[in-house]
């Protein structure tokens, strides 16, 4: 294993070319150590953000372009002679947890970020270093990120670079050397907001959401002046508890159309109410608006969150306001009164569709959100084109004329347990779906990951923990360990799909192995990019789907893809990593195999590139329990359910971990009543990120974990028997 990076000093260095070769890191089997000296970084404009689909030898935005289709013009590599694509350097990101970062290339340099919103600077074709920036995160907000401490990408404008840091602040770093130039605080944090998305810059205003949903806060969307840092519109997605102006630009939307779909009880008034911006922010230039997808209800259960049953807006919609002034213009809401986290921020995209009169082109926005309907929808007003199931759903019957889904009365769980497809995780995650107009495809990366819903019977307000109002505990019962897993197992698919947003169905399918694959490339080379949770980064023909290119990069390849040109040669580039929500929520029961311990990596490939992605000596984990099972069948099943109501989102369900946080069962920590208290309780471990749960258990409740974990680590060897039994 390498050592761990030391972060550069920016100060102390003088010159960019005297950084690239210094020994802090710095790129594995670069081809060269040549050192990009362009005029300036990032010299961005609003000219060039507008006319990005013009210059394919840069990626200049989270999405590409504006329109964020993901497509490419670039045609250097294409259908023909994509086998040939090898790897031409890739940079050690220093951190075992999950990666979801698109690089931006602008000027020959690469901007990319990592876990725990550490930005870089490469040589965008070296893979050279050129600074690193680390905004020093107190490793306590880890516990406030429902998905793990990813990031997932910055924007750049105007020599300056634009950063969405896990704590809730946004900086704005000098493209040329990382340092900060403005820093800024955009939520109450005392809230456990996070903000893991990436920036995206408009008119010389940068956009920003954030998230923290599952854990009960209110969510909202801002833009600030890119060179101070002020705050120039807000635009909240729940009301305020007591229906009242804010002061913020949503304020007429929610007189006219948003508060009279929330009830005047409910848990919403203390938890937020949710409805957070976490991922998709795009700008519509046809329009001059800002199109946004709001997340999930908080908690998620209706029934606690707002008796009435109302719609709750502008919860699971997608809403467009005015570029400039934050003023609203439409929205549409995929999913009415949510109870089930089935946000509406996945990947939004704009396209001229011919589904105008006399199939004109028409303007559209096309989404795919965690509820399973793929939905066409004007981009001028909001009106519903067209919506279909893109993957299997029991959750409704249909969609009305007006694309509101018609639901089956079972799907809103109360006590008996419902078994929902889709279940939290979605059809579709943030994983980014792409759009080529040449062949009129969008490129879904899918999933089944089924979910039993059930009311939480102990459900209790609290603003620091996992708080969703549905119970955890329903799906895990601790009898027959093999069978359960298997049963978990054999329901969990994931496919990349080619969409046919006219024709509003499927054209072709590619099965994988299992959910959770990567964000998706298209290129006017006739070929779509897509990596998988098996380490896989795979290449399609656009139009068939027929894989023709396969390359092992050793880790997970979840992020979206990017490509670029250097000298008049095509680069296609993606961030790895394990970790994120998949891996850590369903643990080890669901990995596609005993993940290893790995480095993320920026991976970087061009045609007949011949080099080769570094092994990583992993240290072998002793799995031996480490005491005596001990407690009563009672204490047993309170541990069970407090392990599932506090734990497995972060340590895997079974107490089976995915490799990314520790797995319990072999920890030394659960050897002795006093450690394990020192950990749970006191907050031993809190500078790693592993908080006190005081405040939410018991020393009882603690203990009873502790005899649960024990008994899984002795139970281990069936567990372990199912999983390898069914891993492909
Ligand atoms: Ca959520």
């Amino acid at each position: 294993m390498e050592t761990p990076k030391k972060h550069l000093k920016l100060a102390a260095l003088a010159a960019i070319s005297a950084i690239v070769l210094s020994a802090c890191g710095g790129p594995q089997e670069a081809t060269t150590t040549d050192t990009p000296e362009p005029e300036k970084f990032a010299n961005v404009t609003d000219e060039r953000l507008l006319n990005a689909d013009q210059t394919p030898e840069e990626w200049l935005s989270y999405g590409g372009t504006y329109d964020e289709q993901r497509h490419s013009l670039l045609t250097s590599i294409s259908a023909e002679n994509v086998g040939d694509l090898g790897v031409a350097w890739t940079y050690d990101l220093a951190t075992s947890r999950g990666v979801e970062s698109t690089p931006i290339v602008v000027d020959g340099v690469m901007y990319v970020t990592s876990a725990w919103s550490v930005v870089y600077a490469l040589d965008a074709k070296t893979g050279a270093e050129i600074w690193v920036h680390d905004p020093d995160v107190d490793r306590a907000v880890g516990v406030n990120a429902c998905c793990d401490v990813v990031n997932r990408g910055v924007a750049v404008y105007e020599g300056k670079l634009f950063l969405g840091v896990i704590d809730g602040r946004v900086q704005a770093l000098d493209a040329k050397t990382g340092e900060v130039i403005w820093s800024k605080v955009t939520v109450d944090q005392s809230r456990p907001y996070t903000i893991t998305g990436a920036p995206r810059v408009v008119d010389g205003k940068v956009l920003i959401g954030n998230g923290g949903a599952e854990l009960g806060v209110r969510g909202y969307v801002s833009a600030y002046d890119v060179n101070t840092g002020e705050t120039v519109w807000r635009f909240y997605t729940v009301p305020n508890p007591n229906k009242e102006p804010d002061g913020a630009a949503s304020d007429a939307a929610f007189e006219q159309v948003g508060n009279v779909t929330w009830g005047e009880e409910g848990e919403w008034k203390d938890a937020g109410g949710g409805g957070t911006v976490w991922d998709s922010i795009i700008y519509d230039e046809a329009n001059d608006s800002v199109i946004f997808g709001v997340g999930n209800g908080s908690p998620w259960n209706q029934t606690f969150r707002d008796p009435s049953g109302k719609d709750n807006l502008f919860l699971s919609s997608i809403v467009a306001v005015d570029a400039d002034t934050g003023a609203y213009k439409w929205h549409f809401q995929t999913t009415p009164g949510d109870n089930w986290d089935y946000t509406a921020t996945q990947t939004l995209i704009l396209a001229n569709l011919p589904l105008g009169e006399g199939g004109a082109d028409r303007r559209v926005v096309m989404q795919a959100p965690k509820n399973g309907y793929f939905y066409v929808i004007d981009a001028a007003t909001g009106e519903f084109i067209k919506g279909a199931g893109y993957v299997p759903q029991n959750w409704t019957t249909g969609l009305t004329a007006e694309g509101r889904p018609i639901e089956v009365p079972e799907a809103r769980y109360a006590e008996i347990p419902y078994l929902q497809t889709p279940g939290p995780l979605g059809g579709h995650n943030w994983h980014p779906m792409a759009f080529n107009p040449d062949v009129g495809l969008a490129y879904i990366p899918a999933q089944e990951i089924p979910q039993a819903y059930a009311e939480d019977p102990r459900f209790q307000e609290n603003s620091t923990k996992w708080n969703t109002g549905a119970d955890f505990a329903a799906e895990v019962p601790p009898i027959i360990p093999s069978e359960v897993f298997k049963f978990l197992r054999s329901g969990l698919k994931g496919r990349l799909i080619a969409w046919d947003p006219v024709a509003n169905e499927a054209r072709w399918t590619v099965e994988h192995e299992g959910p959770w694959n990567g964000g998706v490339l298209s290129t006017a080379g006739g070929v779509v990019f897509q990596g998988k949770l098996n380490g896989e980064f795979a290449a399609y023909n656009a139009a068939t789907g027929e894989e023709l290119w396969v390359h092992d990069v050793k880790s997970g390849a979840a992020s979206g893809p990017g490509t670029f040109a250097i000298d008049g040669e095509q680069y296609v580039t993606i961030t790895t990593g394990w970790g994120s929500a998949y891996l850590l929520s369903a643990g080890g029961v669901a990995a596609p195999q005993a993940v290893p311990p790995s480095v993320g990596k920026v991976v970087t490939f061009k045609l007949g590139g011949d080099q080769v992605i570094a092994d990583i000596d992993v240290p072998l984990v002793d799995r031996t329990p480490k005491t005596e099972e001990f407690g009563n069948e009672a204490q047993l099943a309170e541990g069970l359910v407090q392990y599932a109501r506090n734990c497995t989102v972060c340590h895997g369900p079974f107490a089976v971990g995915a490799g990314v946080l520790p797995d319990l069962r072999w920890s030394s920590y659960a050897s002795s009543p006093e450690a394990w208290k020192g950990v749970v309780a006191d907050g031993n471990l809190q500078s790693i990120g592993m908080v006190s749960f005081a405040d939410v258990l018991s020393e009882d409740e603690i203990e009873s974990i502790r005899a649960y974990v024990v008994q899984q680590a002795h139970n281990s060897e069936g567990i372990d028997a199912a999983i390898s039994d069914e891993t492909p």
